[in-house]
């Protein structure tokens, strides 16, 4: 089953081919408008319309369209985010530039410390953002009837790729670091809200309770890594 970009009902097909040239979007029997006018757009368009943060491209993303490329785009997330916090990061400033004994093993090995740490941390994002979804379904006892984890997964990773800005920091260097990043981390979150609303059929106020949970398990576990890497440096000192 398909569904409806405008008032997220079901729908079996969205159009009908009629020859190789010839194809007609159906209406949705609901709302009356087209089902989902993105089938006849380009990407780039989807694309501009997510940016934009348009609820019916979130739609046409998550239910409608052939993307299945999820876990690709959580490995690009998971690397520049890596690589954004990388040089400022505890371990990247252990090593001595003049000490030449510091080894490029060393160096990468550091890196991939804190790729392991970025994973273990956006994975109980991801989790405590579950977990409280699931809770709340259970309080209330509405769950969506479309709703699955896996769509919800799908959406924080689609969400989450508002980091990819944090890249173009790297590029322009004379950008200032903690206003930039504060900009970033707003519009990911309101990119992780429209998302995670479109999933979850809730109104801002739910949304927001839903992700701040997730944004806590991260903090938490984040520090508790930090924390841990310190005591082992200083133990292995
Ligand atoms: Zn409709």
């Amino acid at each position: 089953m398909y569904s409806c970009i405008n008032c997220d009902a079901e729908v079996e097909e969205l159009y009908r081919r009629y020859s190789p040239s010839v194809l007609k979007v159906l209406k949705c029997k609901r709302c009356g408008n087209l089902a989902d006018k993105y089938i006849e757009y380009d990407p780039v368009i989807v694309l501009v319309d997510l940016v934009l943060l348009e609820k019916p491209a979130y739609r046409h993303l998550l239910y409608n369209s052939n993307f299945q490329s999820y876990w690709k785009l959580m490995i690009v997330l998971l690397l520049s985010e890596t690589f954004r916090v990388w040089p400022t990061s505890d371990s990247s400033k252990n090593f001595d530039s003049n000490d030449f004994k510091t080894t490029s093993f060393e160096v990468e090995r550091s890196f991939y410390i804190l790729l392991a740490y970025t994973g273990i941390s956006l994975g109980a994002f991801v989790v405590a953002v579950i977990i409280s979804t699931e809770i709340r379904w259970f309080i209330t006892g509405k769950t969506p009837d479309k709703y699955k984890a896996s769509h919800l997964v799908r959406a924080l990773i689609v969400g989450g790729c508002a980091k990819l800005l944090g890249l173009l920091g790297l590029v322009w260097q004379h950008v200032a670091h903690d206003s930039y990043y504060g900009l970033i981390h707003g519009y990911t979150m309101l990119y992780m809200l429209t998302a995670y609303s479109v999933v979850c059929e809730s109104g801002r106020r739910d949304s927001l309770l839903g992700l701040a949970a997730g944004l806590l398990a991260h903090k938490y576990v984040s520090s508790w890594l930090s924390s841990f890497t310190q005591e082992l440096n200083a133990t292995s000192i």
